[in-house]
C-alpha cells in the first residue's frame, strides 16, 4: 500500500470522465463562465473506455478499494454504460455521482453492467429553486423518479448530496429531510466550497453543517454515529426514527488529516487534491501504452510527495478567504 507525506493511503480514486454538463449549477458552471464558447475538451482528448481501464487495472494494486465515476455530469457520456461493464470485471466497489436528469432512463442498464451504488446531487424539492439553482429547466419530478429507479434496481443506498446556499435554498434542508424520511436514502449536506475560480465563492453564504443541524434539530431529534473508518468524509448523524443524515463539513471543519482520495481529470491528469493547482498527465503514457507496472510507478511517486491539505490550510487564514484557484471542479471531478 502506498502512503503519501502526511502517512495517508490512496484509498479511493474519482474519475471525472466529461467536463460537459447538462446543467449549470451556479456553484459549479455558472452560465456567464461556461457559455458556448467555453473550451471544452475535444472528444479526442478525454481518456477513452481502454485507456481509462488500463489505468485503474495499474492503480489497483496500490490498495484502492472504492472508485467513484463523476464529472462534468457522467451519464452525458456516450456509451457510458460499457466504461462501467469494463470497470465492474475489477474486484472493488465501484460508484456514479449524477445530477439524476438521466438516471431514469441509465439505472437498469447501468445495474446490469456492475454499478453498486449512486449518489444523486438534488439541492431543492421545489422546482423554482431548483431550477434557479441548476439553471436548468428541468423538473424535480424527473430527478426524484431516477432516484426511484436507482432504489428499483437496487444501486442503494442511495445518497444525496445537497448544497446549501445561503439566502438560496436553506428552506430545503427540512423539506429534503422530509421527503426522504424512512426510505433508507441517506441525505448529505454539504458545506458550499470555494472550488475554481469561476463561482464566486463567499464566506458569508456558507451555511456550515452546524446551522443546518440547528435547523434540522427544530424538528428531529439528531445523534451522532461514530464514525466506522476514519476516511469516510460525512459526518454520519441519525434521528429518532432511525434516517442517517451526513454532513460534509469542507469549510468548517476540513477533513484532509484522513483524506486518501486521488482523482483523475477526464483528460487523464492525477490530482493530489480537489485544489491541486497542477497534477501528472498520465496521457501520454497511457497512449503509448506503458505497461501496467510504469503506471504504477509514476502514480506511486506523485502519491508519495503529496503533502496536500488545502481546506485545513484554508482555515488557518486569519480571514478565511479564498485563494483562487485554476482548477474548477466540473473537470477535476467532484
Ligand atoms: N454532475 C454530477 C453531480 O452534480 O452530481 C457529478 C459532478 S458534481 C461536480 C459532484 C458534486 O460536487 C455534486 O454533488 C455537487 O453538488 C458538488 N459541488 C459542485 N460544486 C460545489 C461547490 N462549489 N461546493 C460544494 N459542492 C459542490
Ligand atoms: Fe453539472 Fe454537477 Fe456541476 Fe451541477 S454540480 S453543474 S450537475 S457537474
Ligand atoms: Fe483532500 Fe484536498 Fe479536500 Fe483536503 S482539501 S480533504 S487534501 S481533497
Amino acid at each position: 500500500m502506498v502512503r503519501d507525506a502526511l502517512s495517508r493511503p490512496l484509498r479511493d480514486l474519482r474519475i471525472s470522465v466529461i467536463d460537459r454538463c447538462n446543467f449549470r449549477c451556479s456553484y459549479c458552471m455558472p452560465r456567464e463562465v461556461f457559455g458556448k464558447d467555453y473550451p471544452y475538451l475535444e472528444r479526442d482528448e478525454i481518456l477513452s473506455f481502454e485507456e481509462i481501464d488500463h489505468l485503474v487495472t495499474s492503480l489497483l494494486p496500490l490498495g484502492i478499494e472504492k472508485i467513484r465515476l463523476t464529472g462534468g455530469e457522467p451519464l452525458v457520456r456516450r456509451d457510458f454504460v460499457k466504461l462501467v461493464e469494463m470497470l465492474s470485471r475489477h474486484d472493488v466497489e465501484l460508484a456514479l455521482t449524477t445530477n439524476g436528469v438521466l438516471l431514469q432512463q441509465f439505472a437498469r442498464p447501468l445495474a446490469d453492467a456492475g454499478l453498486n451504488r449512486v449518489t444523486v446531487s438534488l439541492d431543492a424539492l421545489d422546482d423554482e429553486t431548483f431550477q434557479k439553482m441548476t439553471d436548468s429547466d428541468i423538473k424535480v419530478s424527473q430527478i426524484l423518479a431516477g432516484i426511484d429507479a436507482a432504489i428499483e434496481n437496487g444501486l442503494g443506498p442511495v445518497k444525496i448530496n445537497t448544497v446549501i446556499r445561503r439566502g438560496v435554498n436553506e428552506h430545503s434542508i427540512l423539506e429534503i429531510i422530509e421527503h426522504f424520511r424512512g426510505t433508507g436514502v441517506i441525505v448529505r449536506f454539504i458545506e458550499f466550497m470555494d472550488v475554481g475560480s469561476s463561482n464566486s465563492w463567499r464566506m458569508d453564504e456558507v451555511v456550515t453543517a452546524e446551522e443546518t443541524r440547528s435547523i434540522i434539530n427544530e424538528k428531529y431529534d439528531l445523534s451522532e454515529i461514530p464514525p466506522v473508518d476514519a476516511s469516510h468524509v460525512a459526518k454520519v448523524w441519525q434521528t429518532s426514527n432511525g434516517d442517517k443524515i451526513g454532513f460534509i463539513t469542507s469549510i468548517s471543519q476540513p477533513f484532509c488529516g484522513s483524506c486518501t482520495r486521488g482523482r483523475i481529470s477526464s483528460e487523464g491528469k492525477f490530482y493530489n487534491c480537489l485544489f491541486a493547482d497542477s497534477g501528472f498527465d498520465l496521457k501520454p503514457h497511457l497512449r503509448a501504452r506503458v505497461s501496467e507496472e510504469e503506471i504504477q510507478e509514476m502514480v506511486t511517486g506523485v502519491w508519495e510527495m503529496r503533502a496536500d491539505r488545502y481546506s485545513e490550510m484554508r482555515g488557518e487564514q486569519t480571514n478565511a478567504s479564498r485563494i483562487r484557484l485554476p482548477i474548477e471542479m466540473s473537470h477535476i471531478g467532484g
